[in-house]
């Protein structure tokens, strides 16, 4: 038993993913931080995180930032909200019970902080007192973008550069140059909708990227075919383009003008969003032609800038 407390039930059992290695370590600097900051928390605002005191505000057992409640156990060893309910209220530095103990000091420091942002390496420069940083990160346009590959769960993030050369190296995507085109989509068994699942073009003009998606999807319990266009960029820029997308055949015809969606938006978002052109089946295989048993549709499409 630890003296003057009691100590945790399961001392013995209980692992961390970190070894205790790693938040001695990180402890020490912590402590290191505590002394070397004391002279410079007395100003009301403005404390860098250049002098370290942000480290303290890093949960030693997940490594993330802490935001209120921070909690400690009664030798002080803080740590996040979410780890104290992980470590089932034993403390992972000292193995005590945890109790219930806000470190309102630390808040408060925290308060006191302003912080880059974390986007600062892909070109984020602002600063922000600690409890808006967090917001802003979530709107950050310097966060990376997820690949907007449809249909595969790809994990791949980035920037725009990086998910270009991912869709043409990893995902073989068609890349064409040019504000105008005319695309054909060939279906053999367009009567099976998972068979025509999605389809994706890259067009580069006005020295930016836009995706072409066309799939076949359930509209409620119509089939539909659907192509619409996302930027490869934020939303705020997507609204300065303008795109239109036509389909028809035998002097009949569909056309869709709209404005592409930042791929910020997810492809499920837009196309739930119903956010383009539709084409039912049947008046898709009307355009394709032929005896209706194979989906030929050309699609021309154009993409301009409002001034
Ligand atoms: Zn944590
Ligand atoms: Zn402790
Ligand atoms: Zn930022
Ligand atoms: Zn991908």
């Amino acid at each position: 038993m630890a003296p003057g407390g009691s100590a945790c039930k399961e001392v013995l059992e209980f692992r961390l993913p970190i070894s205790d290695d790693d938040i001695a370590t990180k402890k020490s600097e912590a402590t290191s931080i505590t002394t070397k900051s004391s002279t410079g928390v007395g100003g009301k605002h403005g404390i860098y995180s250049s002098n370290g005191v942000h480290e303290l505000l890093e949960c030693p057992v997940c490594t993330s930032m802490m935001y209120p409640p921070i909690h400690q156990c009664p030798n002080g060893h803080t740590l996040c909200s979410n780890c104290k309910i992980r470590v089932h209220n034993c403390c992972p530095t000292c193995r005590r019970d945890l109790g219930n103990i806000r470190c309102l000091a630390l808040e408060k420091v925290a308060e006191s902080l302003e912080v880059p942002c974390r986007y600062q390496y892909s070109g984020c420069h602002d600063i922000f007192p600690y409890y808006s940083k967090f917001k802003h990160e979530q709107n950050c346009r310097f966060r990376p973008y997820s690949c907007p590959c449809a249909g595969s769960e790809c994990p791949v993030m980035g920037d725009i550069p990086t998910l270009v050369a991912h869709l043409k190296d990893d995902h073989e995507v068609d890349m064409h140059d040019g504000s105008t085109f005319n695309h054909r989509y060939v279906k053999s068994n367009p009567h099976e909708v998972e068979n025509a699942t999605w389809m994706l073009t890259v067009f580069n003009c006005f020295g930016r990227q836009f995706c072409l998606h066309f799939e076949a999807f359930q509209l409620g319990i119509a089939p539909v075919y659907m192509a619409f266009l996302r930027f490869m960029g934020d939303e705020n820029e997507a609204k300065k383009f303008n795109y239109s997308l036509e389909v028809g055949a035998n002097g009949r015809k569909l056309i869709w003008q709209g404005i592409p969606r930042s791929i910020r938006h997810s492809h499920r978002k837009v196309r739930d969003g119903q956010d383009g052109l539709i084409i039912q089946r049947s008046l898709a295989l009307y355009f394709s032609g032929g005896d209706r048993q194979e989906l030929k549709l050309r699609i021309a499409g154009r993409i301009w800038k409002e001034d």
